[in-house]
């Protein structure tokens, strides 16, 4: 007999003859959450298990974040011949429950003596048996006892939701707009969620903006990097391209072109990356840069797909998300973004392009670009 668990995945399930490829992929992210744990993953009938971790609970929260799984079960192993040490087992889980159960077998080994009914039946007695406080309600039991033949019986109550998703790198790449913010890690989170390999661009105004605000920035891009399997982090010198803004375009435009300028060396370094988009934080209307009319302006800058995955999202509602995979109070911390720095009085909601096009002509666009992406540092998380 031995723990392990047993990995549940989602959407894979709905890939037809594709699925072998999802689900290889799959097994190789799960090996990489928890492959510093001591953990051994493999792949057998149709199901991944995880065994040898040294810590149960740490080993969940890993693999919960790993995308493409629907759930996680510690599970129990055990020979399938003994049914009475099964049944003591099925006890043993469900000596803490309170409430009402159900049993649920599943037979994959049809040679089995007992088939799936007999078995829900014969367990469900003898666990009434020992735990007289329990009741059975099969319609909606608040615990589920499993129990599933195959080669070996596999015994689970306990079912930890994970994160779903598709497995990080078999939807292509693509390259988020990372400022220290709460958006903007909620963005790459949900755009990596579904499968997409991410990696990273941050504006950096020193000395603007502090060290710290730098370091809170890969902060929050490692606590990504736990579902998407390590980030590259690029660091783009942005306080000459915000002071030549500042300095000679009209100040109710000077965010919208600093935006045009973080879009266009995004892009080269999305090229560089091989990534097939771009993914921003922004959301309709959530400031003057943000109205639809500022998003056409900042967007006519580029060729790529600009995905925004909260576009249409209340700040609460990204809130919510940030809350859950745990960027929020890393995002809180009162370090200064660029953006702010040099924040107008009164940002133009509704740009005109010819006279953003007429400023950006007292500016060396193509030679401040290419000093800015010459001083990148590259940071791997
Ligand atoms: P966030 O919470 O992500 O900072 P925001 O509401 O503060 O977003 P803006 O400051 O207008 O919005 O930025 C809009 C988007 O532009 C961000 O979501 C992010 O994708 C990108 N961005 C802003 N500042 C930076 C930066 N310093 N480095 C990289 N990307 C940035
Ligand atoms: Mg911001």
């Amino acid at each position: 007999m031995r723990e392990l668990l047993l990995v549940r995945y989602g959407e894979i399930f709905l890939k037809g003859l594709n699925r072998p490829y999802f689900m290889r992929a799959l097994v190789r992210k799960v090996q990489h959450a928890v492959k510093d744990m001591g953990g051994h993953v493999w792949l057998h009938d149709g199901r991944i298990f995880v065994s040898d971790f040294d810590d149960l609970e740490a080993c969940i929260a890993r693999v919960t974040k790993v995308f493409g799984v629907h759930s996680v079960c510690p599970a129990v192993e055990m020979e399938k011949d003994d049914f009475d040490a099964i049944a003591e087992q099925a006890i043993r889980m469900t000596a803490d429950l309170t409430g009402t159960f159900k049993v649920s077998a599943r037979r994959s080994d049809k040679r089995y003596p007992l088939d799936s009914p007999k078995i829900n039946e014969e367990l469900g007695y003898r666990i009434l048996n020992a735990h007289p406080a329990l009741k059975v309600d099969i319609h909606h039991p608040d615990h589920v006892v499993n129990v599933e033949i195959r080669d070996k019986a596999y015994l689970y109550v306990k079912v930890v939701m994970a994160y779903g998703g598709m497995p990080v790198g078999t939807n292509g790449r693509a390259t988020l707009l990372l400022s220290g913010g709460i958006d903007s890690p909620v963005a790459g989170w949900m755009i990596a969620k579904r499968g997409v390999q991410i990696n990273a661009v941050h504006f950096h105004s020193y000395p603007y903006t502090s060290d710290r605000a730098k370091e809170k920035v890969l902060d929050l891009a490692r606590i990504l990097s736990e579902s998407c399997c390590g980030i590259r982090v690029h660091i783009v010198p942005f306080t000459k391209i915000q002071m030549e803004i500042h300095e000679k375009c009209p100040d109710e435009y000077t965010t919208l072109i600093m935006r045009r300028f973080m879009m266009r060396i995004a892009e080269r370094v999305a090229r560089q990356e091989q990534s097939g988009a771009l993914i921003t934080g922004e959301s309709i209307g959530q400031v003057a840069s943000q109205t639809m009319e500022a998003l056409n302006v900042t967007d006519s800058t580029v060729q790529m797909p600009v995905f925004r995955p909260v576009i249409g999202f209340d700040k609460t509602d990204i809130i919510d998300i940030a809350k859950k995979i745990g960027t929020f109070e890393t995002s809180s911390l009162p370090f200064e973004d660029c953006c702010t720095v040099f924040t107008p009085r009164h940002p133009a909601t509704k740009p005109k392009m010819d006279i953003v096009l007429e400023a950006e002509k007292k500016l060396d666009v193509d030679g401040l670009i290419d000093e800015a992406v010459a001083g990148i540092e590259i940071v791997q998380v």
